[in-house]
């Protein structure tokens, strides 16, 4: 105020809020990579474009914050000592589920028999989802559990029947009832235990048969999302280690033997309840033949991990824009931060480094959108645990380095970049940590390995002629024909998606792809960002990046 007794400076050179961003129309990295691998038919880009305007609006961010800074809380019992098991969320977080699942974000890939919607949906969904991972995280882990569940639920059509008109529908209902009385429904899964999330096999929890259904008696020590309708559950039955369907209503309509003990208080993520709970003879239906648990939920977990790649994408992204609005408005030593050369080479390796792990990522989904292609199947099968591993743990140093742009005002908890930070390892953790990717890729190419080189032949063609590429497919191959192959599944892992990442810039994006293959294949990069790009390059990958002036 002025003339104020406490004025003692005037403020200045503060970066302006953000305010209202387009996810969509600012992100012409994304447009590009979606028309490469997806979709262009106008209708779907038109619903794109207003999905990517109303999530970056500023009213859709502040129900990100709201959500992460008041968590979930268990309430076990009511005032009265009767039990009553609910999770209560702030409304913000009921906000953000209403409108993911709106845009189908949890289902839009699944048509009426579960076969694939329409041509494309998986990388339209994807860019929808990374749109939305951008503003908040946590309430993204029941929307990706719903839409993955269906590959598990493939393995028992009877489920399927009962349960995928309630996953197709896109009106949330967060009520606590018989999914039959609902409008929609949504999925969590199961499978980790205190003694071993990797190693499943481990799992100690009992299945009895009962009439046609089972008793589960047991535990797990991580089952996100407690307040979903339904979880996907793994337990040893007679048969073996078996999959199965566990509600948290049975359908007699009493609430089911879920005893949730308490829920995780976690670094980040904290929008999303994850629980510990005991399961004291709980009813459930069996999900595939027993014995075959891990290959009826690894269908599960193959869509939950393309996601995490997905998720990890909209993290990177959400960061970056954070990053150049910075350094676009802040002066320092006379000069914009963004026309500082040191600054300007951070960023646009930054926004290099970003290109190209969206690149790979909806090359991925585009994948998924081809079951009927045998070498897409083989893509999807050996690239998911590769992206995985490379694109969620590129995460905490990108994010790192985007809030070191900020400086001191990155480190502040009032400033989305300090929630980002914390939730960036998790990708990388939940779905199988990056060891266990690196040696699912092995395991893989080590059941077909005419593929896998079929693969690497492929991704060498599309690369051909990029600098370094034989450097990198060279290295690709000495760590893969090493005497001890598991220690080195992460050198040939990181190479091989640094190779598929330059492949997939080079359909699209040349001077994209010349530029990364120059400063990334052949294991040539440096372990922090800033590269020096010539000039135009590193202005145009900011453009491309985040086109707000
Ligand atoms: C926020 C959050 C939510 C979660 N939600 C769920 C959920 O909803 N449902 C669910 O089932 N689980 C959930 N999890 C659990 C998660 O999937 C597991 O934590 C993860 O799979 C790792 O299992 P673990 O913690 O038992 O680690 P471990 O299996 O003990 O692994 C520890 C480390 O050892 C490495 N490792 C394991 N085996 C090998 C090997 N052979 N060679 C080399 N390295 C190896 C792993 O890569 C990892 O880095 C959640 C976790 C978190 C953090």
């Amino acid at each position: 105020m002025a003339g104020s007794a406490f004025v003692t400076h005037e403020v200045f050179n503060q970066v302006p809020p953000l305010g209202d961003v387009d996810l969509w129309n600012d992100d012409l990295a994304l447009q590009a990579a979606v028309a490469a691998f997806g979709t262009s038919d106008a209708e779907e880009i038109a619903s794109l474009a207003a999905f990517g305007e109303r999530w970056g609006s500023a009213e859709m961010a502040e129900f990100g914050r709201l959500a992460n800074e008041n968590p979930p809380k268990l309430r076990s019992y009511d005032p009265h000592g009767y039990r009553v098991d609910r999770v209560e969320f702030h409304p913000a977080y009921h906000a953000l589920m209403r409108e993911s699942m709106a845009a189908g974000i949890h289902c839009s890939t699944w048509g009426r028999d579960a076969r694939l919607a329409k041509p494309g949906a998986f990388v339209a969904r994807a860019a929808r989802q990374m749109m939305s991972a951008e503003v908040e995280q946590g309430h993204q882990c029941p929307i990706v559990m719903t839409h993955a569940a269906v590959g598990a639920l493939l393995a028992e059509p009877a489920l399927l029947r009962d349960w995928l008109p309630k996953i197709r529908s896109c009106d949330y209902d967060p009520s606590f009832q018989l999914p039959s009385l609902k409008m929609s429904v949504t999925l969590g899964m199961g499978m980790t235990e205190k003694q071993g999330g990797s190693d499943v096999r481990a799992n100690t929890t009992r299945a009895e048969p009962d009439g046609n259904a089972y008793r589960i008696t047991g535990h797990k020590w991580f089952m996100s999302a407690p307040m979903s309708d339904a979880f996907l559950v793994l337990a040893q039955a007679p048969g073996g280690l078996t999959c199965f369907l566990m509600p948290r209503v049975t359908p007699d309509g009493a609430m089911n033997a879920l005893d949730f003990k308490r829920l995780k208080d976690k670094l980040g993520n904290r929008s999303n309840a994850s629980s510990e709970v005991e399961f004291q003879n709980a009813y459930a239906q069996r999900c595939g033949p027993e014995g075959e648990g891990i290959k009826t939920i690894i269908r599960m977990v193959a869509l939950t991990r393309l996601d995490c790649v997905i998720g990890a994408l909209g993290i990177l992204r959400s960061a970056l824009m954070q990053a150049i609005h910075h350094i676009r408005f802040r002066t320092a030593f006379q000069k914009k931060l963004v026309d500082q050369p040191l600054m300007r080479a951070v960023a646009a390796d930054l926004c290099l480094e970003r290109e190209a792990a969206l690149a790979l990522g909806l090359r991925l989904a585009q994948a998924f959108d081809r079951p009927d292609d045998e070498d897409e199947i083989v893509y999807a099968r050996l690239m998911t645990p590769v992206a995985k591993l490379y694109v969620c743990k590129m995460v905490p140093a990108f994010v790192y380095e985007c809030l070191e742009c900020l400086g001191g005002n990155g480190y502040v908890e009032e400033n989305p970049m300090a929630r980002l930070y914390r939730e960036a390892p998790l990708n990388a953790i939940w779905e199988g940590s990056g060891n266990i990717m690196a040696l699912d890729f092995l395991r893989g190419g080590a059941r077909e390995p005419e593929a896998a080189q079929r693969l690497i032949t492929k991704l060498a063609r599309e690369a051909n002629g990029l600098p370094n590429a034989r450097a990198a497919i060279e290295q690709i191959q000495k760590s893969l024909s090493s005497g001890n192959r598991e220690a080195h599944a992460r050198r040939a892992v990181e190479a091989l998606a640094q190779l598929a990442s330059a492949a997939a810039l080079a359909a699209y994006a040349p001077a994209v792809a010349e530029a990364y293959a120059t400063h990334r294949l052949g294991g040539i990069a440096g372990r922090n960002y800033g590269d020096a790009l010539p000039d135009d390059l590193a202005l145009d990958l900011m453009r491309r990046s985040f086109a707000r002036a």
